[in-house]
């Protein structure tokens, strides 16, 4: 298939809804991002690039950052990650309380806010410093350091009531270790970091192929914790929109407030969109629908 046209065409296609929805207003460094913009990029495990729009353009990966945590802690701590984290669709916004109280302080899954929170604090456990862990992946994945957004990160500290919120109440129940201050510190850190759809495209090839990465036959993670990062993904990716994804897309899928979509298709290739308007799920408006427009063209679907 001719990947750089097919991009191109989405990016035509997705156009007249670019710069619909809103900003992550409550975060205000995001909230001063240009909503005018749409990027797209893929990355094959054959080493085949293709990008169209603004696929250079930098933004805040937020939330999918939360992929990245969940393979540190599952290389540092193997299926004993799945004590105090669970693997079910929550059905509730990313930033929800309501059901922890109900389940004492045990998240739903690692793609929630309260989940990452959790695995920032076993991966506090785990690595004396857990923010080089973080680099030394992104060297792994990228072959670059990773760049963090020290403006976006303090915006988040500072804004962060419901994280902090969070934070306290699993503490309540004996769930975080570690100081509160510090889980927050590395969630709003991992969060902060920088990336573009070409480089995403590029950085999760792991989880298209069985766990090792392409460019370079490093392995990551082993095949099944591949597999079960993508059942993950496809289930509690985007929230409370996962099952719409899954029926529109069919696809595993990680989501961020800064608009980036990533998108695994095993066996093939990693794709990423980004737009920064999201809708009332925290999903980009024009990288959701840039998302179905390229499944529907290629076919490419896991079912
Ligand atoms: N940093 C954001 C938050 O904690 C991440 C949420 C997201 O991208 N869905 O609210």
């Amino acid at each position: 298939m001719n990947w750089q046209s097919i991009l191109q065409a989405v990016a035509a296609d997705v156009a007249p809804v670019v710069g619909g929805g809103r900003v992550a207003n409550y975060i205000p460094a995001l909230a001063r991002v240009p909503m005018q913009q749409f990027g797209i990029a893929l990355a094959t495990v054959d080493g085949e690039q293709a990008a169209a729009g603004d696929s250079h353009t930098p933004f805040s990966i937020q939330s999918v950052s939360k992929v990245l945590g969940l393979t540190l802690g599952l290389q540092a701590l193997g299926p004993a990650l799945w004590d105090r984290i669970g693997r079910e669709p929550s059905g509730n916004p990313f930033n929800s309380l309501v059901q922890l109280e109900r389940e004492e302080g045990k998240p739903r899954n690692p793609f929630i806010n309260a989940g990452a929170l959790c695995v920032a604090d076993r991966l506090l456990s785990a690595h004396e410093d857990p923010t080089k862990a973080f680099n030394d992946l992104g060297c792994s994945l990228l072959g670059e350091v990773l760049a963090f957004d020290a403006e976006v990160e303090r915006s988040e500290r500072t804004s962060g009531f419901r994280n902090a919120a969070l934070a306290n109440f699993i503490k309540s129940f004996g769930q975080i270790d570690n100081d509160i201050d510090a889980v927050l510190g590395l969630y709003y850190r991992q969060c902060s970091i920088v990336s573009h759809c070409a480089g995403l495209a590029r950085a999760f090839g792991y989880l298209a192929n069985g766990g090792v990465q392409p460019e370079t036959g490093q392995r990551i993670v082993s095949r099944e914790q591949a597999r079960r990062i993508n059942s993950l993904m496809l289930t509690c990716g985007t929230y409370d929109a996962a099952g719409e994804f899954a029926f529109k897309v069919g696809l595993p899928c990680k989501s961020g407030v800064g608009g980036a979509i990533v998108a695994v298709v095993p066996g093939r290739m990693v794709l990423c969109a980004w737009s920064p308007g999201l809708d009332e799920t925290g999903n980009s408006v024009a990288a959701r629908l840039a998302m179905e427009l390229f499944v529907s063209r290629t076919g490419l679907s896991v079912f």
